[in-house]
């Protein structure tokens, strides 16, 4: 390694060729999920409708590694390893002692992690005999990467986009379209669940999820997508944190101090974080890992650690998670994608253990850090992104108070480039925080059911 050398890669014998499943090396497992009728434990029969059974299988998996399949290695390697950058000329501009190292999944053809998931579930649902997925989408992130994995495996992908994005993003509804999906605006007229609203409704992610597994819960060959939360979804992300083991080891850095990621449903930090907990867990590492929320939905840092649905129907199984209520619906004016009421089961198990720490931030400071790491970096980050970027920035300077050599990896789950219209509202000085107010939790947390 050269003392200049800023982009860490894999050579092709150095391939993650297994994801890794933390349920393995947990201390305490995670409580079960219940069907949402009958409140009991729900077996694999019960998802049968909606998922395929390997990924079923992988749901409920306490093996500890999970081999990829050949099938998915291929498309992976159209994009995989994703680069993990030192970002030299930010810590200069920082003046701080730290060394930052950044994991870029922006270098996906969809522009984020999403897609490493999308590919799993479309192929794992391909070999089921399954011609067509119904999924939500709220920034458009999830719908663009399942669109395309897809049309890769010649399955039908229908989509159903939160209304104030799909109002607010017509650049995202038409890549959407050229990856092959049918869009339409949630809360629609096509389900019993978008019914629910009146028509023009800002909608939310558990709306959006609501009318999806109600039309494939419908049709017999149709399966239901998530882009994030469940077991499998993180399994698959965990490429994301085997690869970047790999590459700080091969930048000459041992466990850093300090892994950050944003998390909406958990899923791209779950997939950075969990290989380094289990470092942590089995190697003795004292590796921090930091979860980084909007104030706006504070799901972590203020939610609570019970029984919910999913969705806002209470169609899906009540899983164990943070929560702020199913019925929560996140102020419209918020620019990032960080707006699902719940948070991964085995994300919010780990917080609840003291694996993981959790902190919100204001999105006024997320795209203030974001703005001076384009300036660096030359990368303009997702808004979600930014929120990680933020983070490791107070990292940085509070290691420059200090003066620690503090080693900081932070995930940068996606780009930015077709969100540009919040940094538009913040350059031009009209992107507004709007913390979540104790009466909003309050009504949301309402709602939650007695179990
Ligand atoms: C969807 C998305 C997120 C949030 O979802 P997680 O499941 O928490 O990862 C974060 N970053 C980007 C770029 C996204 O598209």
């Amino acid at each position: 390694m050269s003392d200049e050398q800023v982009m860490f890669t894999l050579n092709p014998d150095e391939e993650v060729k297994n994801w890794y499943n933390i349920a393995a090396d947990l201390p305490t497992a995670p409580p079960p999920p219940l069907h949402p009728g009958t409140k009991e434990p729900i077996g694999p029969e019960d998802l049968a409708p909606l998922f395929p059974m390997d990924l079923i299988l992988q749901e409920v998996s306490q093996e500890r590694y999970v081999p990829i399949p050949e099938p998915i290695l291929e498309v992976y390697r159209t994009y995989r390893p994703s680069p993990l950058y030192r970002a030299r000329r930010w810590e200069k501009k920082l003046g701080t002692p730290a060394r930052i190292y950044f994991k870029y999944e922006g270098v996906s053809p969809v522009g984020s992690h999403k897609l490493n998931t999308a590919i799993a579930q479309a192929y794992y649902n391909s070999i089921n005999g399954v011609k067509k997925i119904t999924t939500e989408t709220g920034a458009g992130q999830w719908g663009t990467a399942l669109s395309y994995a897809c049309s890769l495996f010649d399955i039908e992908c229908e989509v159903w986009q939160v209304g104030v994005s799909y109002d607010g993003k017509p650049q995202r509804r038409t890549l959407i379209e050229v990856f092959g999906a049918t869009l339409h605006r949630s809360p629609s007229r096509l389900t019993e669940s978008g019914r629910a609203f009146p028509e023009g409704h800002p909608g939310s992610l558990g709306i959006a999820i609501s009318e999806a597994v109600e039309v494939a819960a419908q049709d017999p060959k149709a399966n239901y997508s998530l882009g994030s939360v469940l077991n499998h979804v993180l399994l698959h992300q965990t490429i994301i944190g085997e690869e970047t083991l790999i590459q700080l080891a091969k930048a000459g850095e041992g466990a850093p101090d300090v892994v950050v990621g944003c998390v909406g449903g958990g899923s791209n930090f779950g997939g950075l974080s969990f290989p380094f907990i289990r470092e942590n867990l089995t190697k003795g590492a004292k590796t921090r890992l930091v979860a980084v929320e909007p104030t706006s939905c504070p799901t972590l840092t203020r939610g609570e650690y019970r029984y919910d649905f999913g969705d806002t129907a209470g169609l899906t199984p009540l899983l164990v998670m943070y929560t702020l209520g199913h019925d929560f619906v996140p102020s419209p004016i918020h620019a990032g994608g960080l707006r699902y009421h719940a948070m991964a089961p085995l994300v919010s198990h780990v917080v609840h253990e003291g694996l993981m720490e959790a902190v919100a931030l204001h999105q006024s400071e997320c795209f203030e850090a974001a703005v001076e790491f384009a300036l660096n970096q030359g990368i303009v980050p997702a808004p979600e992104s930014a929120h990680a970027v933020a983070q490791g920035r107070r990292e940085a300077l509070e290691a420059k108070e200090k003066g620690e050599e503090r080693v900081i990896v932070i995930g940068l789950s996606g780009h930015g480039l077709l969100e540009l219209g919040a940094y538009e509202k913040f350059l031009s000085g009209n992107l507004e925080d709007d913390p979540l107010s104790e009466e909003d939790l309050a009504k949301s947390m309402a709602g939650v059911p007695e179990i």
